[in-house]
């Protein structure tokens, strides 16, 4: 059996990444509320023994730090983009397996109900509880080309979701495709997934592309696939649960409000329904959810956005030594050795022309740790010249749902120090700081 979810949490369990919450919990605000208490102090992966009303765990927080995508990459948290990058060079074709535990328990028709699962509610103005951690397999009807995405889907009753799916996502592109052919699209959810398969649906690559192949990149091995029941689709084989079903054409309904990775809420809007034809779990599944916003959301947003950051900036020739998006996605800050004096601003545009919704971009020299934004706020203050220091463009393409036209602006700041005057700018340290055991001195 390939790696999954449960092996996964097993890991993480074992190098000490895993927080069990033994207490039952209410699906509605209070597993959200510890979820962010443990999302703002350890970082771990929360797995919720007792879900009030239901028999299955939850998990969460899966990328709750940059020390776990590191376990998922089995390297240093330094090294995780790199890792990324150098391994989705190879795609692998995903193969198809006849048996899998996520068929253990098989409900079709009337038999499956959505109210089986412990879809959590997680803010105050959410309409109710939404599957946020669900991987939307489905089709394209045209060429035949599975897409993969993640997709917010709206409880609306035991057998239907709302979904939220617009063109230029590829998801709302092949809807539209099936919804000139007066069909329904099919589609399959699979909820309870190694960390891999998130990452993947989380990535855009280009329009026609299977996001199964970068899977396959990506572990190093090919993705095990098992066959749907009532449905032409493909799921993980390592899924714990996979909701089989279809997008009606020419439905809209109301759906939303839903607070989203901004930290804002999403108004209603008309939105498209998928409607349940079954249910195949395992015995024992664990369901997964994902907090919009926090840490793991951004992480999971932002990792493959990274990666494309770092290969765009390495291709200006630049000595890059990290970069990152943390904690907003729409900004971000690179590191490097800097070669010549304008350099920093070929690096923004660099960053900037492969990301579009890429607002601000600090460029700092390879002493400061972009992974703490404090040190990247040390060295806007100590190091940049706004004066020189600034590149500004108007107008440029930035993040789409912009009703108030405020995200086509971009920002690069420079916040490295002067070339050939290092002395001036050499950070202090103590020798042997870094060894030093508190406890020993107590
Ligand atoms: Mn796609």
């Amino acid at each position: 059996m390939q790696e999954d979810l449960r092996s996964f949490l097993a890991k993480a369990e074992r190098s000490g990444k895993l927080q069990r919450i033994r207490r039952e919990v209410d699906p509605k605000f209070e597993l959200a509320a510890v979820l962010k208490k443990i999302q703002t102090t350890s970082g771990k992966v929360a797995l919720f023994e007792k879900v009030k009303g239901y028999e299955m765990p939850v998990v969460s927080n899966v990328f709750g730090s940059r020390e776990i995508l590191a376990l998922i990459f089995d390297t240093v948290p330094e090294d995780v983009v790199r890792e990324f990058v150098s391994r989705r060079e190879r795609q692998i074709k995903p193969v198809l397996v006849r048996d899998s535990p996520v068929k253990e328990v098989i409900k079709t028709g009337e038999e499956a109900s959505i109210q089986a699962l412990p879809l959590v509610t997680h803010c105050e103005k959410d309409n109710g509880p939404f599957v946020t951690a669900g991987i939307i397999i489905t089709r394209d009807p045209q060429t035949g080309i599975r897409n993969v995405s993640i997709n917010r889907m709206m409880y609306k009753n035991e057998n239907t979701l709302g979904c939220r799916m617009m063109p230029p996502q590829h998801l709302g592109i092949i809807q539209v495709k099936a919804e000139e052919m007066g069909k329904p699209l099919e589609v399959a959810v699979a909820i309870g997934n190694h960390p891999i398969e998130l990452l993947v649906a989380s990535t855009t690559l280009p329009f026609g592309y299977d996001e199964f192949d970068l899977a396959g990149a990506l572990r190093g091995e090919p993705l095990e696939l098992v066959k749907c029941e009532t449905i032409d689709l493909e799921v993980p084989a390592g899924s714990e649960i996979v909701l089989e079903g279809e997008i009606l054409p020419n439905v809209r309904e109301a759906e939303g409000p839903f607070g989203d990775f901004m930290q804002c809420y999403i108004p209603v809007m008309e939105n498209h329904v998928f409607k349940l034809k079954a249910i195949s779990r395992r015995k024992d599944a664990i369901y997964q959810t994902i907090q919009a916003s926090s840490l793991e959301d951004m992480h999971l947003l932002g990792l493959s956005r990274e990666a494309d950051v770092y290969k765009a900036v390495i291709n200006t020739g630049a000595k890059i030594k990290a970069v990152s998006l943390i904690p907003t996605i729409l900004s971000c800050a690179i590191s490097i050795e800097k070669q010549f004096t304008g350099e920093p601003k070929n690096v923004a545009a660099a960053a900037f022309g492969c990301y579009s919704w890429l607002k601000y971009c600090v460029v700092v020299d390879h002493d400061v740790n972009v992974f703490d934004i404090n040190d990247v706020w040390w060295a806007m203050a100590s190091r940049s010249d706004i004066n020189k220091g600034l590149f500004v463009m108007e107008h440029a393409r930035g993040f789409p749902r912009d009703p108030f036209n405020i995200h086509s602006g971009k920002l690069a700041i420079d916040a490295t120090a002067p070339l050939n005057c290092w002395g001036e700018f050499e950070r202090k340290r103590i020798p042997g700081e870094e060894s030093i055991n508190l406890q020993d001195y107590l």
